[in-house]
């Protein structure tokens, strides 16, 4: 029996599978038990932001090894407050503690939890085509087709509209137009439910998977002006677009605003030991100092997760990886994927930022109608497997979601290697024009 069916997988029906077996990694590659090299142009799931096998973090995983390799989250730990203090530099304006997790998922859920208890007020606020993770409150707080088969319609999230200039909700033509009307939409829907009962709004910065969606400049301090005013604890979730990977340490840096807790895993460390966590501002803070905070996981802040952590910022610090990403994406991903819309008509939209990226497949350009339907599987889905099968011919790892293409190398990529991935996504962008009318 072919060892991979032992493993139950996530997200895929189970079964045998024709995939490669990766048994090691080195920069942007990570190579199969045939010695045959992939390079990896998504970053696995857009978190290995230092690529594979940073000599790094390898290094001081190994060392606190040696060390202390678990403690409970209860005991003080040198290395947990080295990580601490790392990440509390490089965070936005007030946000001065971190409650670590193991995950980005257990972020979203001891934000919420937070909010929720130091509000006393019940519902949660959160955006469609977004997405906050798979566990209960996480998934239902989630925008995305990813949602519909956990949903039990729990009450106390309320999804809104944010800004998407491309498939723009209010029938916008610019971003300035797109911003403003998605501020009054998300003004209306805090007053009909009653702003004294919302206990948050979470938000992706950039949306990642749900569509690389960047929001116009202002509309983040639009949304912290409007969390402001009516006492509502403002989200931000950077699971996946904190550490770097738009080209700043925080998304919300280039809207120069700040949350009341932001929500970071992935980057943190590049994912090398499970690691997540919340920055705190004060005032949520000040809600736990008197009473206790009555929740907690065994293993959050574990000392090889915070070693590897420690390792990777001061890495991106020494290399100028925050800077790096924003040059790829001017410089390299930017330029390259705009030629390649131009060239294949199934390309209906690029969009980005820093790292980040995506292509949108589309059936026709005018129409926009996506290339797949929204939650499509199986056959309807063959356009996008076609795709995926014509990359990975050509060795090489890339993140197909909906009608989408992500694009999100390591931060660290070199040139030659982006180039690598645009040309052999130009060669397989051929036959997903097969299903372009
Ligand atoms: N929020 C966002 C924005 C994410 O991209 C993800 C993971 N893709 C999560 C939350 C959940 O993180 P995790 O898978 O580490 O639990």
């Amino acid at each position: 029996m072919d060892l991979d069916e032992l493993v139950f997988h996530p997200w895929v029906a189970q079964g045998p599978r024709q995939v490669p077996t990766f048994v090691r990694g080195s920069g942007s590659h990570v190579v199969d038990t045939d010695g045959r090299h992939y390079l990896d142009f998504s970053s696995q799931l857009v978190f290995a932001n230092l690529g594979h096998q940073h000599p790094r973090i390898v290094e001081a995983i190994k060392a606190q090894a040696d060390r202390l390799c678990t403690l409970a989250p209860s005991h003080a730990s040198d290395i947990r407050g080295e990580a601490a203090r790392l990440i509390v530099d490089v965070a936005p304006e007030g946000l001065g503690h971190v409650l670590f997790t193991t995950s980005g998922t257990e972020a979203i859920e001891h934000a919420v939890r937070m909010a929720r208890l130091s509000t006393g007020r019940p519902k949660v606020l959160a955006a469609y085509r977004s997405y906050h993770g798979s566990t209960t409150t996480s998934i239902h707080l989630t925008g995305d087709p990813r949602r519909w088969a956990s949903d039990t319609g729990a009450a106390g999230v309320v999804h809104f509209f944010g800004p998407f200039t491309y498939r723009s909700a209010f029938g916008s033509r610019t971003p300035e137009e797109e911003c403003e009307r998605a501020l009054d939409h998300l003004e209306q829907v805090i007053l009909l439910e009653g702003p004294s009962t919302i206990a948050a709004l979470v938000l992706e910065s950039v949306t990642g998977s749900s569509g690389v969606i960047v929001p116009p400049p202002g509309y983040l301090r639009g949304v912290r002006d409007l969390c402001t005013r009516h006492g509502i604890v403002y989200i931000a979730d950077e699971v996946l677009v904190g550490f770097g990977r738009t080209g700043a340490w925080f998304a919300v840096d280039h809207d120069g605003t700040a949350p009341d807790l932001l929500a970071f895993a992935k980057g943190v460390n590049s994912g090398y030991v499970p690691l997540g966590g919340v920055l705190v501002g004060e005032r949520i803070y000040g809600a736990f100092t008197e009473k206790p905070y009555p929740a907690g996981l065994t293993y959050s802040g574990n000392p090889l997760a915070c070693a590897a952590a420690v390792g990777a910022i001061s890495a991106m610090h020494d290399e100028g990886t925050v800077a790096a990403a924003a040059r790829l994406g001017t410089a390299i991903l930017g330029p390259g994927l705009a030629k390649l819309a131009a060239k294949h008509p199934s390309v209906g939209d690029v969009r980005g930022i820093g790292a980040l990226w995506t292509l949108e497949l589309v059936r026709d350009r005018a129409t926009k109608e996506p290339l797949v339907p929204t939650g499509a599987t199986g056959l309807a889905n063959a356009p996008m497997a076609a795709f995926m099968k014509a990359c990975r011919h050509r060795d090489l790892l890339t993140l197909v979601l909906g009608n989408r293409v992500h694009v999100a190398p390591p931060l660290n990529i070199d040139d030659a290697d982006a180039a690598t991935g645009l040309s052999v996504l130009d060669e397989a962008l051929t036959e997903s024009d097969e299903f372009a009318d």
